[in-house]
């Protein structure tokens, strides 16, 4: 979902985003997405407050086993947009500049800064549980549960 950047007022103005068309192709979703944005200008240059709420349930795929994952998703943020002439604010990336979300045209991508949420919502590791034994690499049994076939 676009949103022309030029048409927002100091007024707070609502977006959601109703499909999922903007899930990064390599997640899968159980169940609803929520997704919110209140856009509002924030001066009389370029500069707007993006206060966003993001809600679904991931699933995915366990590390180790391949078995299925429910995570979760809760996530609220606030970006303020610049214009990428205002990029990057002081020729580097700092906790604040992270904050920071540039536009190059007149619209602001809402799918874009979702799929990034989502991204950044995603665990490093993917266990199904801290202590999951996994497959084993010999026979392929699921050594949580059942045994190894190997030496048998
Ligand atoms: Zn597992
Ligand atoms: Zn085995």
């Amino acid at each position: 979902m676009k949103v022309a950047l030029a048409s927002l007022t100091r007024r707070e103005k609502v977006f959601s985003l109703a499909n999922d068309g903007w899930l990064p192709a390599e997640t899968a979703r159980v169940g609803d997405v929520a997704a919110t944005a209140c856009l509002r200008r924030l001066d009389a240059t370029s500069s707007w407050s993006l206060v966003g709420r993001l809600r679904l349930t991931l699933s995915l795929l366990c590390d180790r086993c391949a078995g299925e994952v429910l995570w979760p998703v809760d996530d609220e943020f606030v970006y303020r947009v610049v214009t990428e002439e205002d990029w990057p604010p002081d020729g580097e990336v700092d906790e604040e500049s992270a904050a920071l979300w540039p536009v190059s045209g007149p619209a602001l991508d809402l799918a874009e800064v979702f799929q990034e949420r989502v991204f950044l919502a995603l665990p490093a590791k993917v266990l199904c549980a801290e202590d999951c034994r996994g497959l084993c690499a010999g026979c392929g049994a699921d050594l949580n549960q059942e045994l190894c076939r190997c030496s048998r």
